[in-house]
């Protein structure tokens, strides 16, 4: 038996004072941290329990959001300012995990939970370089349909599982942090590390820092954005391959364009090659279908997930034709 000790914190300041020492691990909503535990993957010696700290979704002058990091993503989801100003971070929450997980868990859980990778959790019985670094990969030669085709490396080729992050991403949103070392700011886009040689390390998190809230900035042309999802099935499934997307026009062409994927990258990946390749273009499918080209270039595909490519680039292009269509 393991022992573990439980305490609520009573703010951000308590929480990382009782999070200090080896073993601490904060706790939100629990619907990725106790199926570790149980998994034996995660083995804390302590639960700082953070759900109580704020869970409030405000508007911030000229019309961003700042969401408490204890907010449940529902909430969040139902807001009305999201609804109505972000619809794409609504849509994608909407996408993600089932009902009863999202009454639970927490904003900044999401950020935070791991790959779901089939060989991660086979504890017994597979090579994983993220559970036990230097082990070696058994997705790499193995089934990996679902894994990611940019941003990987020789050591991992894990996805990132979040919907709300690749919208996140989009939206450029910051990340508020309380650590040891006191408050400070971070681009979302600056937070999840791609694997490289040190899967194991997954954000650029200090020890001990906690997420208290993340911030919006505004975008007015968000409220023409769209977030879509492919996968195996219709509910409760992790995404092949999902983008989010803002699109502002000016006549025919593109005057800026926000682009994220999921399901293919062990982060949110911010599309920046195809944004760059789309401003000032003509939106047009074709141009669409070039820009998605010019992200893809860097993707390497494994033997299962070839497939991913060419979906990537549909889906891209679908998703910016779509919102041209209705931006005109
Ligand atoms: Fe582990 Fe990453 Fe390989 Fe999956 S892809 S087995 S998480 S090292």
């Amino acid at each position: 038996m393991i022992e573990l000790s439980y305490a609520r914190a009573a703010d951000a300041r308590d929480a990382v004072r009782m999070a200090a020492g080896p073993g601490g691990r904060y706790l939100g909503g629990g619907t990725n941290l106790v199926d570790l535990m149980r998994e034996t993957i995660e083995r804390p010696s302590s639960l700082i329990d953070v759900s109580g700290l704020s869970a409030a979704i405000e508007e911030t002058p000229g019309g961003g959001l700042m969401i408490g990091a204890a907010a449940r993503n529902t909430a969040v989801a139902e807001h009305h300012a999201v609804r109505t100003r972000f619809p794409l971070l609504s849509r994608a929450i909407v996408a993600g995990a089932s009902p009863q997980i999202r009454n639970m868990a927490t904003v900044g859980g999401n950020l935070l939970q791991r790959t779901r990778c089939a060989y991660f959790y086979d504890v017994d019985g597979s090579r994983c370089n993220k559970r036990d670094p230097g082990h070696g990969c058994d997705a790499i030669d193995g089934l990996n349909r679902s894994h990611a085709i940019l941003g990987t490396s020789p050591s991992c080729v894990a996805t990132h599982p979040s919907d709300m992050c690749v919208a996140l991403a989009a939206l450029d949103a910051v990340v508020h942090t309380h650590g040891p070392g006191g408050e400070r700011v971070l681009a979302l886009r600056d937070l999840h590390r791609l694997p490289e040689d040190h899967p194991e390390l997954e954000t650029t998190l200090e020890p001990g820092e906690l997420i208290v809230a993340v911030e919006v900035p505004p975008l007015p042309v968000a409220t023409r954005s769209a977030y879509r999802k492919i996968r195996d099935r219709a509910s409760y499934a992790f995404a092949l391959v999902s983008v989010a997307a803002v699109l502002e026009l000016d006549g025919d062409t593109v005057r800026d364009v926000r682009l994220a994927l999921g399901g293919v990258a062990p982060k949110p990946w911010r599309a920046d090659r195809a944004e760059e390749a789309l401003r000032g273009a003509r939106a047009t499918p074709e141009r669409f279908r070039d820009a998605a080209d010019a992200e893809l270039a860097q993707a390497r595909p494994l033997a299962g997930n070839a497939f991913k490519v060419e979906l990537v680039r549909r889906a891209i292009a679908a998703v910016l034709s779509e919102l041209a269509e209705t931006s005109a």
